[in-house]
């Protein structure tokens, strides 16, 4: 093997010769360590330096080895023995977990970016939104699942495809910085981001249900509007309009969303303010005429007469002109006072993908990524699949075989690419020699409030839809075994 010297400078150190052939772990590590120990966790002023490894003899892949001397080899000295290179994730969510869950990190030098350092199990927000589950039930921290993946507590903000680079800004408190990486395979799964329609106010004065920490501004603001609502001086009239809880979108979630917080109400709070129990209204508004526009016809049925007897209003055929700080401005209704606005109507691009408009080709909405169908993104310019580059989630649709964004498809094309990237692994094949990617449709559900849910099955059999107890039963049992981790399956029960 061919030796090379390579010069390492690091600031404030005299400089030091090593060679290429003898770039082992601890020689790197020790010269790293003794530089700036304390900053060990986000790449900076990066040096990149083209040597030649020893994977590089046995495979003639040509690697760039990229270190950084504030702290942190940002190619790791251990991925010389990876044959397929730097593998990045971009997002923590129901795809990227999964996939750097079940990624093999034999073949691949596997980096995770994301802004949050957490995983977070969606189906079950709403219901830590009111308390029925503490929020660390419902998720799961990413570094826990395997010391090998590299995570770096960041946004991506733009990709240069061609260079193969990734530029990001960091997202940690008071010491936000901007950093680039690059990749040999790119998986992009960073979600959607929640539709305000560009309706005027909805940013500044709805709340949101895409995270824990919109969970936990909802809980204090119901808290807030009931501790508000029993103050000396407020009239009935004032009372009654801090008490209205409105919730724009009837689909899954904003109903979830809904049938949670009538159970709070009427459970939790109805006991430590039971003077202001009957002051309280909710409301459901849609564009669309009727909720739950995803379930079979009688489900949607169940679940509307369902609400209407619990006394939540569901106002479909509903357009919101604007939200104001304590009104909303519906087109048929005027203006309508509240107390709390949830806002649940569905998904619009990631910054991120919209950054890639002219780089990639999108669906018709132009809000998701288009891919072939072994998730391969496509380029503008040739029109044909990047063989490196991934797209799954939220963010992405696959060409003419478009499928809900769900928990359900992200998972399941995070398992599917996981295995197919295992596979091609030790050969270096294409992806295009395995099987493409298939959506078995195990159906939907939502929880309605009262122990009550609506299970629609009808994509496995005709018959197989289900609303009332037994429906709850089998909801409650379906995300209870699909909670990750040993400590969420003994936490939950707990709290149920
Ligand atoms: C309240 C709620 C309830 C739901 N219930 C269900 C259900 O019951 N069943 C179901 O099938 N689906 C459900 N869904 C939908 C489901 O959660 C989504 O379809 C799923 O989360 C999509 O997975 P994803 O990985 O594409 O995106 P997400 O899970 O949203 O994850 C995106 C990840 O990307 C990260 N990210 C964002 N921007 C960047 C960036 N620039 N760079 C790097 N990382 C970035 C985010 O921090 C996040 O970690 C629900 C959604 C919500 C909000």
């Amino acid at each position: 093997m061919k030796e090379k010297s390579i010069e390492l400078t690091i600031p404030s150190q005299p400089k030091i010769s090593v060679n290429s052939s003898r770039l082992f772990r601890r020689e790197i590590f020790s010269v790293i360590r003794n530089y700036h120990q304390e900053t060990l966790s986000q790449p900076t002023n990066l040096l990149t330096i083209p040597t030649k490894s020893r994977a590089e003899d046995q495979h003639d892949v040509v690697f760039k080895q990229q270190l950084s001397f504030n702290g942190i080899a940002k190619r790791d000295i251990a991925s010389l023995g990876k044959t397929q290179g730097q593998l990045i994730i971009l997002g923590s969510g129901w795809a990227g977990f999964k996939l750097l869950k079940d990624l093999s990190t034999k073949h691949y030098e596997v980096t995770v970016i994301s802004p949050r350092n957490y995983f977070v199990f969606t189906p079950l927000l709403a219901s830590s939104s009111v308390g029925t589950l503490e929020f660390r039930c419902i998720t799961e921290p990413i570094r826990r699942y395997s010391p090998k993946i590299k995570y770096y507590q960041a946004y991506a903000d733009t990709i240069d495809l061609k260079k193969q680079v990734i530029h990001c800004t960091s997202n940690i408190e008071h010491k936000k910085h901007e950093f680039s990486i690059d990749y040999d395979k790119l998986i992009i799964a960073v979600g959607a981001k929640s539709n305000t329609f560009g309706i005027k106010g909805v940013d500044e004065h709805a709340f949101f249900l895409k995270d824990i920490s919109d969970a936990r501004k909802i809980r204090s603001r119901v808290i807030e509007c009931f501790e508000h609502a029993s103050q000396p001086d407020v009239t009935k009239k004032e009372a009654t309009d801090l008490l209205h809880f409105v919730v724009v979108g009837g689909g899954p979630t904003g109903i979830e969303f809904s049938g949670e917080l009538y159970d709070f109400i009427t459970e939790d709070m109805a006991r430590l303010y039971p003077g202001l129990i009957n002051l309280v209204t909710m409301t459901v508004y849609d564009v669309a005429p009727q909720i739950l526009g995803s379930f079979d016809a009688s489900l949607r049925d169940f679940a509307t007469k369902k609400f209407k007897r619990k006394g939540i209003n569901i106002c479909t055929n509903r357009h919101v002109m604007e939200v104001k700080e304590r009104e909303i401005i519906i087109e048929e209704e005027g203006s309508i006072p509240y107390g709390m606005l949830v806002w649940s109507t569905g998904l619009t691009e990631n910054p991120l993908i919209h950054s890639m408009s002219d780089q990639l080709i999108k669906d018709k909405s132009a809000k998701r990524l288009l891919t072939d169908e072994y998730l391969r993104v496509l380029s503008k310019e040739t029109g044909q699949a990047l063989d490196n580059v991934y797209a799954l989630g939220d963010c992405a649709s696959i060409e003419n075989y478009d499928l809900p964004a769900t928990a359900q498809v992200a998972n399941q094309k995070a398992k599917y690419l996981s295995k197919a990237l295992s596979k091609i692994a030790p050969e270096k094949e294409s992806i295009t020699g395995t099987e493409p990617f298939k959506f078995r449709n195990f159906g939907s559900m939502a929880y309605i409030g009262k122990y009550t849910a609506v299970v629609d099955m009808t994509p496995v059999s005709e018959k197989a839809k289900e609303g009332g107890i037994l429906a709850w039963l089998f909801w409650r049992s379906s995300y209870f075994t699909m909670t990750v981790s040993l400590r969420n399956k003994m936490l939950i029960p707990m709290y149920w």
